[in-house]
């Protein structure tokens, strides 16, 4: 799989270079798509979503590959066959239905596969209100969450680090933090939506979210003419699920996206309903949010409209905007009046429950058709593009100013391992201070501090003024911090992991402890 990082002009959805080279010719030939029908209700739902794209004439070309339960059960613990990877790289577009994950024996989740493997960067899913057709309680809502696909705690780094202890790695990266907040400002812009909001938690994590925030700012001071606002994920999804209303397009991190992106379809009454795409600058994925719903497989009464949405969002980024548009008339059209799968059937609103396929045959039936209460799709007349620049690398100077040593201690009291750490002699660098899960317990602790058996210990250059308002840290040079790990480990402390302590462009790059 090739990687391009120039400039790539984004066709309404998404990025015009990830597409099939083939699509520029969209009306003479078929767009070769990936096609894989899943696992639980997965055949069924992409069967009548298949059918739907064929009866309004898109123009595509499906490759069908094999993903999920049946590969992972045949032995293969990532879900998908070599073969499936070379129809991806020639494709460059995946429509995809839900797949199942076998419990337990280390499979690993499809999905994260997918968006990390093929750097599916952003994960872009509208959320809006259907009312009075799908019950919500919020009938103007109509939310995009533009979340972060492949970073921040899924970057699936963790480790046991004592008998008490895990960690898991947050990685938030330049980088990726500018390319998702870039995407987000210019899918507001192509599709004339008037406010970004961006979520953090940078009031807590001030290095990881303060750079996300950090990104932010700066890149929206290059669109004056969307409305940027910041909000701390906490706050931010409550208010989110109390007035989504208020909301247009919201940018975020891997976690809090993927947490809020369920919160916003499920208020919006849309979980069977809502499709999703993932977004990188060779290759997309289009599916549904939903999972492949094992409970009522093979039913015929799931509702295929998650994958048809997911679609039609393939359909747009391929080029094929009217078709798309006739779908999602034709589809509103049929909501409106009506016929509805199981899930969303409402007694007296309702006019007849439909089957999957029958419903597939109702859509069918409405090729052509506007809505008449819910939102006309205009996605043909016209959404700009969205441009991706390449990421520059800036220098800044680094510097070694310490290290935090992490020791396994079983012992309780921190003056004792504090007391024992300062009396190792080594000769080119000091004990700081000790903390335990971040708290400062040495020196000086209060006596109510809980500690674990993981004392992360501080150390700077013997030569640093640490006693004063403005702190002096001065070079540390790596041999040292190799000396004072030999001097800890022939003292007997068992040393499971250093970070080092380093300064970028004369700014502290390391958080303080609690109470340091
Ligand atoms: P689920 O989304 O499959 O089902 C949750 C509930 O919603 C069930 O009651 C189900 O019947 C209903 N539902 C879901 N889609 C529906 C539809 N289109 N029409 C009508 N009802 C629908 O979530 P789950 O039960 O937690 O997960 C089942 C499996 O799906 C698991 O193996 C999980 O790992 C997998 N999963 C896959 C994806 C994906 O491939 N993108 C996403 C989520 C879950």
């Amino acid at each position: 799989m090739h990687s391009n990082e120039d400039i790539c002009g984004l066709n309404l959805l998404t990025i015009k270079s990830t597409m099939n080279p083939d699509t520029t010719t969209v009306t003479d030939k078929k767009v070769k798509i990936a096609v894989a029908k899943g696992d639980g209700i997965g055949p069924e739902i992409m069967d009548a979503t298949l059918k739907i794209l064929e009866a309004a004439g898109a123009s595509i070309q499906p490759e069908y590959i094999e993903i999920g339960e049946n590969v992972y059960l045949s032995g293969n613990t990532s879900g998908i066959q070599e073969e499936a990877w070379n129809i991806i790289d020639e494709a460059k577009v995946i429509l995809k239905a839900p797949i199942t994950t076998p419990q337990g024996k280390g499979y690993k989740s499809l999905n994260v596969t997918l968006r990390k493997s093929l750097a599916l960067f952003s994960n872009v899913r509208p959320v809006n209100a259907l009312h009075p057709y799908v019950q919500t309680n919020f009938p103007k809502m109509d939310v995009v969450i533009i979340r972060e696909n492949e970073e921040d705690l899924y970057a699936g780094i963790e480790h046991q680090q004592t008998q008490e202890v895990v960690q898991c790695l947050k990685l938030i990266t330049r980088p990726g933090s500018e390319k998702i907040v870039r995407y987000a400002f210019e899918y507001a812009q192509a599709y004339g939506r008037k406010k970004v909001t961006c979520m953090v938690k940078d009031n807590i994590m001030k290095l990881t979210d303060g750079l996300f925030h950090q990104v932010f700012k700066e890149i929206s001071a290059e669109y004056p003419d969307i409305i940027s606002e910041s909000q701390i994920i906490d706050i931010g999804s409550a208010r989110l699920a109390a007035n989504p209303e208020n909301y247009d397009v919201i940018v975020t991190s891997n976690l809090y996206g993927d947490v809020i992106s369920d919160i916003a379809a499920e208020i919006a009454g849309s979980v069977g309903m809502a499709g999703s795409a993932n977004v990188g600058l060779n290759v997309a994925m289009f599916e549904a949010i939903h999972g492949s719903a094992p409970d009522i497989s093979g039913k015929n009464i799931a509702n295929p409209s998650g994958l048809l949405n997911g679609a039609v969002m393939m359909l747009s980024h391929i080029g094929q905007t009217e078709v798309a548009d006739k779908i999602k008339n034709a589809w509103l059209t049929t909501i409106e009046e009506g016929y509805h799968t199981a899930d969303i059937f409402q007694e007296g609103q309702s006019v007849k429950k439909v089957s999957t396929s029958e419903f597939a045959e109702e859509v069918i039936a409405r090729l052509g058709q506007k809505p008449k209460q819910l939102k006309e799709s205009k996605l043909a007349s016209g959404a700009g593009t969205i441009n991706i620049p390449s990421y520059e690398r800036k220098v800044v100077d680094k510097k070694l100013v310490g290290v935090d040593v992490f020791i396994d201690w079983s012992g309780s009291n921190p003056d004792e391992i504090g007391n024992n750490l300062h009396a190792v002699n080594s000769a080119k660098m000091k004990l700081k201070m000790i903390t335990n899960r971040g708290v400062k317990v040495f020196p000086n602790g209060l006596k109510e501090t809980y500690c674990t058996d993981h004392w992360r210990c501080r150390f700077v250059s013997s030569e640093a003024i640490i006693q004063t308002g403005k702190p002096h840290y001065p070079t540390v040079e790596y041999d040292h911090v190799l000396t004072l790990l030999t001097d800890l480990s022939n003292a007997g402390f068992d040393v499971i992991k250093t970070e080092n302590l380093y300064e970028f462009g004369g700014k502290r790059g390391f958080s303080l402890g609690q109470g340091e």
